[in-house]
């Protein structure tokens, strides 16, 4: 079975890394495929957030890195996905993403929505969390994987 981790990850941290690890060991693929949303604005482009994804998840059997627009369900039927990965970190998460995920199964009926909770170590972790820390100059090596730190002091330095 394929499964699809989808989202922005800008930047991936330590919470998405161990959601992508279970996930590993739960399908036989895992696409871990990064969102190209227009609405959003980004830090990292595309590119740049696939090569940090790439670098951090090489030693994992069964993941790949790539990057998707447009419906997810969309592009899990061209990748012959059944799954999407979800991460669930608190309630206040739960209602966007059930409702999602039943807007997912309207668009198209051979989809599910796996949910994994998250590690209670990184239940407090978001990307835009890591992204205020280093913009104020706080350390953040022990929320993301080593190369995304450096790519952060790179940033904002
Ligand atoms: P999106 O813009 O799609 O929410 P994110 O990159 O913020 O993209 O998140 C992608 C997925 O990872 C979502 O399912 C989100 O709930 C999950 N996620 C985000 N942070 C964590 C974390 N610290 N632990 C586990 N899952 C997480």
């Amino acid at each position: 079975m394929i499964a699809i981790y989808p989202g922005s990850f800008d930047p991936i941290t330590n919470g998405h890394l161990d959601i992508i690890k279970r996930s590993s060991q739960l399908f036989e693929r895992t696409i871990v495929a990064v969102l190209c949303n227009q609405n959003k604005q980004p830090i990292f482009s595309v590119e740049k957030r696939m090569e940090q994804i790439a670098f951090c998840t090489k030693h994992l059997s069964g993941v790949e890195v790539d990057s998707f627009s447009g419906l997810t369900v969309e592009y899990a039927k061209f990748r012959n996905a059944g799954v999407l990965i979800r991460g669930l970190r608190v309630l206040s998460d739960f209602e966007k993403e059930l409702q999602m995920a039943h807007t997912n199964k309207t668009l198209w009926d051979g989809i599910e929505t796996v949910f994994l909770a998250t590690s209670t170590e990184y239940s407090f972790l978001s990307s835009s969390v890591v992204k205020e820390i280093a913009q104020f100059g706080g350390a953040v090596e022990h929320l993301v994987p080593k190369n995304v730190a450096a790519d952060l002091y790179d940033y904002y330095s």
